[in-house]
């Protein structure tokens, strides 16, 4: 082919960066030749997977010629008795990013506009962009969503508003009442998605749970995940609530079977493990208080956060430091991409964990990293 295959791509696809994943630690381990390794790098759980969740998938394992079912029936009935919501609410998704991606292609393409913050979890950008879409980024306030500022941006010409609660990579988050009034605000035409890939971990006073906002907000569409709190990053599943007829225009664009097998009954059995989830929680909260006690020592400031990760400034441009903690085996996330080019996102371990990521960080300033 004698053309530039870009040229050919749609004008927002020329335009994209792919997104960056934190490293994996494999790939750390071949280039320094070390075996220890640890990652803090993509709020991922970890306490491991559920053992129930294990004996679920081994269970499944003979069935795997088979295709899932693309309904995904069982795991649906089992979050409607959870969330109290019909099963035609929900959608199921590779991943919440994969709902995220349905709300763009249903609702988003040329001429049409999303709004989201700044410092906005990055694949607002990506899916806007992906299909055409005109981004109105709004500024951040104190690291965080600015809701006023955001529903104030709503143009005649947008269909969506990306709201991250928490969000990442600051661990910002509004309130209910703030959220209320923000809803409240954006016209009915257009559709909020309330992205609650964190919610389990937020134990702050007046969170909002966007479940409870659907009756009253027909336009929001609440996604969640099985990936950080429930522990199954590896599998993929995330999921959408929201009025029947919006989960019926999602799945129209749904590719079949998007949710495969394993992850189907690994995420019945993630929701049906109470205990799993309390002792993340739990771990979560000590692991949270030990790194911000251990970053005051150091005399590092970070962004109060309702996640398991935490945005710190590293007072001066963060690469350098990234790449040191890497010498030391130890991946976190740089987040320049994110316009915060002197934080690095450390998601929060077992205490073994985060006492070597300080240690190694204490090690890395020392030495002027
Ligand atoms: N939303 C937010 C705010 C996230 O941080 C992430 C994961 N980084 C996702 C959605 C997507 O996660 P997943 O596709 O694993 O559900």
């Amino acid at each position: 082919m004698s053309c530039d295959p870009s040229a050919l791509a749609m004008a927002g696809i020329r335009g994209l960066s792919p997104y960056q994943a934190g490293k994996p630690i494999e790939e750390l381990q071949r280039e320094l030749g070390i075996a220890k390794v640890i990652k803090l790098a993509s709020n991922e759980n970890p306490l491991g997977p559920s053992p129930r969740v294990l004996e679920a998938c081994q269970r499944a394992l003979p069935e795997l010629h088979r295709y899932p079912d693309s309904n995904g029936f069982g795991l649906k009935r089992a979050l409607a008795d959870r969330l109290g919501v019909e099963p035609a609410m929900l959608t199921l998704g590779n991943g919440s990013n994969d709902v995220l991606d349905l709300v763009a292609r249903a609702f988003l393409g040329p001429g049409r506009a999303a709004v989201f913050s700044q410092h906005g979890f990055i694949v607002y950008p990506i899916a806007t962009q992906a299909c055409g879409a005109r981004a109105i980024v709004v500024p951040a306030r104190a690291w965080g969503h600015d809701l006023q500022a955001m529903a104030a941006a709503v143009t005649d010409d947008t269909a969506v508003v990306f709201v991250a609660n928490p969000n990442n990579p600051t661990g910002t988050w509004v309130s209910d009442a703030e959220l209320r009034a923000f809803l409240a605000q954006v016209p009915p035409r257009v559709i909020v998605v309330l992205d609650e890939a964190y919610i389990e971990y937020a134990a702050v006073d007046g969170f909002p749970d966007g479940i409870e906002l659907l009756a009253e907000f027909p336009n929001l569409i609440v996604t969640r995940t099985f990936s950080k709190a429930y522990g199954l990053s590896g599998l993929r599943v995330g999921y959408g609530v929201s009025s029947p007829a919006i989960a019926d225009l999602l799945n129209r664009v749904r590719a079949p079977f998007n949710v495969n097998s394993l992850g189907l009954v690994a995420a019945e059995a993630a929701l049906a493990d109470a205990d799993y989830l309390a002792r993340g929680r739990a771990a979560n909260a000590a692991g949270m208080l030990q790194l911000e006690q251990g970053l005051q020592a150091l005399g590092l400031d970070w962004i109060p956060s309702a996640g398991n990760f935490l945005a710190v400034d590293m007072g001066t441009e963060a690469m350098p430091l990234y790449q040191a903690l890497l010498q030391q085996g130890v991946i976190v996330r740089p987040v320049g991409v994110y316009q915060m080019p002197r934080h690095l996102r450390i998601t929060v371990g077992l205490e073994h964990e985060n006492r070597l990521l300080l240690d190694a960080l204490a090690h890395c300033l020392e030495s002027g990293a």
